[in-house]
């Protein structure tokens, strides 16, 4: 048996989150719970009406088209789809087929051991189905998802591997959440995935086999797996796949056969005669704003702080903790004037003890309390020694809580290194406790260790116990 290579493709159906439809000024909320609440005769495929494309869904998929380096088509067509199905009233889909919105995009899958570009073919617009809802003996349909915009992202078939299709998709649902496009939550049904696999021996393609309606990307990654070892069991036993469309079942994990592979002919695709074609002049691409891309964002902080790509990786996994990262740098820098310890010490509470509280109490950390200034000045105090790393630790996790801001910790728990705050204590101890001072003259060296005792109980263990023996001492040799 020749070495067969998987070859795998993926199509991705992403919701934007826009205001309204696609083509309709409706609500776009396709998790709206009361059914048929979003509509309007252009949602419901009513005879007469005529679709007027949403300005802001077009400026998002630009903005997508832009981050994947793709080339963006001054002109594109809207198509109809067609084909019969109850969630498509009009009984085609409007969509983009030939000259779509954009073309020719790349992402660079980056790990430890893999460096690799994955291609773009095309990224266009389209509209979403309504949801039919299964019954015994009947069905309904919901129309508030009818009509919401949704782009389509067709790479070229260069995964070769499930994990590989993993990243790809990670990298892609993390790009989309920095572009704050849509929130890609495929729990939601926000974001879909399609693989197309096929083995072949290098350089050759093989038949190929799509599995649709693939509803997370840990489902994705099962459904590929799944897929190259059936494949490669028929092609060992010399049959032949035929080409299909195939489903995934969630809980057997196995794909399983739906139908024939429809061509695109069988779509009998035109250009929508009632949808002019969509200019993209420079005016409208230049609203679609680029923000700085994860990988570009995870590339600077390599270079600028000097980190391990490893731990880069983590930091730049969501927006917030990026910038939490950028802001309590600074503002730790800016109080040690010292890199190395800033960089040392926010990289070892942010990943071991920040991120570890926040996975175990199941929350973001946005939405908790504790600010990155506050982050900083905790991480300070430590440094300048006048609490433990324990305090940290209980500080960081109360603050996460809710329970208590950072600053009412360290104003309890730091540690008293104030000469004349020790003194003035001392003093007032010493007047208290006449006996033991007199003990001590006497020789009854276990009375020194009593008063240190009570200076500890009256400072709840903050006096420092160094400076705080020195004073003690110094003032009972007054004494005698
Ligand atoms: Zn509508
Ligand atoms: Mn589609």
């Amino acid at each position: 048996m020749k070495n067969l290579i998987p070859k795998i493709g993926l199509e991705i159906h992403l919701e934007l989150a826009t205001q309204a439809k696609l083509f309709c000024s409706c609500k776009n909320d396709p998790d709206e719970p009361e059914p048929n609440k979003n509509i309007c005769p252009v949602c419901t495929g009513q005879p007469g009406v005529l679709p007027v494309l949403n300005e802001s869904a077009v400026i998002k998929a630009l903005s997508l088209a832009k981050a994947l380096k793709m080339k963006i088509n001054q002109k594109s067509l809207f198509a109809r789809k067609h084909y019969f199905y109850p969630d498509l009233p009009k009984n085609y889909q409007i969509s983009q087929y030939e000259l779509p919105l954009a073309t020719d995009g790349e992402v660079i899958l980056v790990r430890e051991n893999l460096r690799k570009k994955i291609r773009i073919r095309r990224l266009h617009l389209e509209e979403d189905t309504a949801k039919n809802i299964h019954f015994q003996n009947y069905s309904l349909i919901d129309f508030n998802r009818s009509g919401v915009p949704l782009v389509e992202i067709v790479t070229e078939p260069d995964l070769n591997s499930p994990e590989e299709a993993e990243i790809f998709a990670e990298e892609l649902v993390l790009l989309i959440r920095y572009l704050k496009i849509s929130q890609a939550d495929a729990e939601k049904g926000q974001i879909r995935f399609e693989a197309n696999i096929s083995l072949a021996e290098e350089d050759k393609l093989g038949v190929k086999v799509e599995v649709k309606n693939i509803g997370s990307i840990q489902s994705l990654k099962d459904a590929i797996a799944y897929e190259i070892e059936r494949q490669k069991a028929v092609l060992e036993k010399g049959g032949v796949i035929s080409q299909e469309t195939r489903g995934f079942d969630e809980i057997k994990r196995i794909t399983f056969s739906q139908r024939e592979k429809e061509e695109a002919e069988d779509y009998r695709y035109f250009p929508d005669p009632d949808l002019p074609p969509l200019l993209v002049n420079e005016e409208l691409e230049n609203r679609a704003i680029l923000t700085e891309t994860p990988w570009d964002k995870k590339l600077r902080f390599e270079k600028e702080y000097k980190i391990e790509p490893k731990l880069s990786q983590i930091l730049i996994r969501n927006q917030f903790l990026a910038h939490f990262f950028e802001e309590a740098f600074s503002e730790l820098y800016r109080l040690t004037d010292d890199f190395e310890e800033t960089k040392r010490l926010i990289l070892n509470y942010m990943l071991n003890d920040l991120i570890g509280l926040l996975e175990k109490l199941k929350i973001e950390l946005r939405e908790t309390l504790l600010t990155p200034h506050e982050f900083a000045h905790l991480l300070f105090v430590f440094y300048q020694n006048k609490i433990s790393s324990k305090i940290v630790k209980e500080a960081l996790e109360l603050s996460l809580k809710g329970e208590k801001r950072v600053e009412v910790i360290i104003q309890e728990k730091e540690k008293i290194s104030d000469a004349e705050i020790l003194n003035n204590l001392i003093e007032e101890i010493l007047r208290e406790n006449e006996k033991s001072v007199v003990d001590y003259k006497n020789g009854k060296k276990e009375a020194f260790e009593y008063l240190i005792g009570l200076i500890m109980k009256k400072t709840q263990g903050r006096a420092d116990p160094q400076l705080t023996r020195e004073i003690l001492k110094d003032k009972l040799e007054q004494e005698i």
